[in-house]
């Protein structure tokens, strides 16, 4: 019986979903309260349960994130409490973290994450080091308290959350061995911005002016006052960015500047350090 409402789903969900017989796994378990596993030991649905299901597939078929529907979404081995108030975290996201991960070798580094959304970056970074300390800034209160809710959630300290415009939020004296940003970066007209699922995200977290060069203009003009001597500034970026942010970061004075590819071999990290 659910095999045949999961065909009949997944014909629903097909011409708008790159995964539908999948979405329609996880709508089901959501609407079952199973995990997908589970799924093939159930037989029957109640009445609730299969209206559930289907408002929720109604609802994907307008192209809304599964990660909306369901109310979370899996980063770095933490699941994570998400709403439409902040992007959808994605797996090529992991490089950044693994980036500062990697580069910062000392136990009680001070990080700042910016544009924290969730607070994918931030919380990804404190499970690993301990003894870090991350502050976590956004423009959008919205953005914080779902980032708040979420290090309450999985019980992670030492991290710091800052309402306010890039570095504007930080306090004078701030100083961090890293700055770290996964800024908005497509440009107004880029055409993956109608009819799809990133239509239903916040339009703040997506869309740079500057043909989506604006936020990498302004952090990296201001963060070189916020940095420890030698202290790094990690950008995510647009697979066809990275010369553009490689010259920002030059302007300014970074060195050692390096991009790194992500798992799909695009370019999706850039980082350079201000001297020791
Ligand atoms: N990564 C987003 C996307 O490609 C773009 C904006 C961002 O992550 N900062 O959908």
């Amino acid at each position: 019986m659910l095999t045949a409402i999961l065909q009949r789903a997944t014909l629903a969900l097909t011409p708008t979903s790159d995964s539908p017989r999948l979405d329609a796994e996880v709508l089901l378990s959501h609407a079952l309260a199973c995990n997908r596993s589970q799924l093939r030991l159930k037989t029957t649905l109640t009445d609730t349960q299969l209206s559930l299901f289907q408002a929720l597939v109604t609802r994907r078929q307008q192209r809304i994130p599964i990660a909306y529907l369901i109310g979370q979404k899996e980063f770095w081995s933490l699941m994570l409490m998400i709403t439409p108030a902040v992007l959808v975290p994605r797996p090529e996201t992991e490089l950044l973290v693994e980036t500062v991960l990697h580069l910062i070798s000392h136990k009680e580094a001070h990080i700042a994450d910016l544009g924290t959304g969730s607070g994918a970056i931030a919380l990804a970074l404190v499970s690993e080091r301990l003894n870090w300390r991350v502050t976590a800034t956004d423009l959008s209160q919205a953005a914080l308290d779902i980032a708040i809710q979420n290090a309450t959630h999985l019980q992670l300290h030492h991290l710091t959350f800052k309402l306010g415009s890039w570095t504007d939020a930080f306090a004078p004296n701030d100083r961090f061995d890293a700055i770290v940003s996964n800024p908005p970066y497509l440009a107004m007209d880029d055409p993956y911005l109608v009819n799809t699922d990133i239509s239903h995200e916040p339009v703040s977290a997506l869309v740079a002016d500057n043909q989506g060069l604006a936020a990498y203009q302004t952090i990296t003009t201001h963060a070189i006052n916020f940095l420890k001597p030698g202290g790094y500034l990690c950008f995510e970026h647009g697979a066809t960015q990275a010369a553009c942010v490689r010259a920002i970061l030059q302007h300014h004075a970074f060195v050692t500047i390096t991009t790194l590819k992500d798992l799909a071999g695009l370019d999706r990290v850039t980082y350079g350090h201000i001297r020791l």
